[in-house]
Order: structure tokens, then sequence, then C-alpha cells
């Protein structure tokens, strides 16, 4: 399919209130999720930043559940401390995890956490930190602060 096709197909399938999780996978460049724009761009991860970007490759709809439980959490700590409390630190221990140098499973860190239970994710083997572990990954991540990861 051409790409200008591709466009007209997700325009047609567009509708801002769609909550169905298949719809975001099967659309090529562009969707919603319960009123929130959805750019597929990428491989295949996903980021909640102004709105959800879903990488083309992505095939499990729990991701997306998980981003918009990103955007609940912004609306909870407003722009800046989400900034500040969520993209940054998750941006750095997703390059730590991909590196295998994060000590936990990434959906384990108390942010990631959240944004699975305020999205409705249900996911094995994650439980919440205890505030030891939380100051651990604090540590860690003032490590990737002054260090930075190679
Ligand atoms: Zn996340």
């Amino acid at each position: 399919m051409r790409f200008l096709d591709k466009l007209k197909e997700d325009k047609l399938n567009y509708f801002k209130a769609n909550d169905k999780e298949e719809k975001v996978l099967n659309a090529h460049y562009f969707s919603s999720y319960k009123n929130t724009f959805v750019l597929k761009t990428g491989k295949y991860s996903g980021a909640y930043l102004f709105f959800i970007w879903m990488g083309k490759k992505v095939s499990d709809p729990q991701l997306i559940k998980h981003e918009y439980g990103h955007k609940l959490q912004r609306k909870r700590l407003g722009f800046i401390k989400y900034i500040g409390k969520v993209f940054i630190p998750s941006f750095i221990c997703h390059r730590l995890w991909v590196k295998n140098k994060l000590p936990y499973s990434y959906y384990s860190l108390p942010w990631e956490y959240e944004a699975d239970n305020l999205g409705g994710v249900k996911r094995e083997n994650t439980e919440l930190f205890t505030d030891k572990e939380k100051l651990r990954v604090k540590n860690l991540i003032k490590l990737f602060r002054n260090e930075g990861v190679k």
C-alpha cells in the first residue's frame, strides 16, 4: 500500500475516543486512544510526551495501556514534575536496562509500576519497590548523570 493510501486509511479509521488497543496496533502512522493522539514511529518502544509515541513494530496491547498510564501520571503531576520524576528517569533507566545495567525489572521501577496500574496493565514478575530500593534507583540515576553510560 502506498504512503498516501495508508494515511487515508488511518484517517478513515480515526476515532478520537477509541478505546481498543487493536485499532492502534493496526494503524500505519497515526491513531487515537482514549482521546489521546498516537503517533506511530520508531520500532519496538513507546513513550508519552504531549501524546503517545508508539513503535510501528509493537504488537503488545499492554504497551498502549502503559503509555496511557503515563498520560494519567502527567495529568496528576503536571508537566514539569512529569518530566523530572517520570520522563527523564525512565529514559535513563531504559538505556541502562537495554545495556543490562539495570539490576531490576524495568517495569518494577516505581513510576513504571504506577503507569501500569493507572493504565490497567496486569504484568507478571513485577512488584512495588520498598523505600530502600527507591533510594538505590535514585543513586543509580545519579551515577548515570555523573558518569554517563556508553
Ligand atoms: Zn513507561
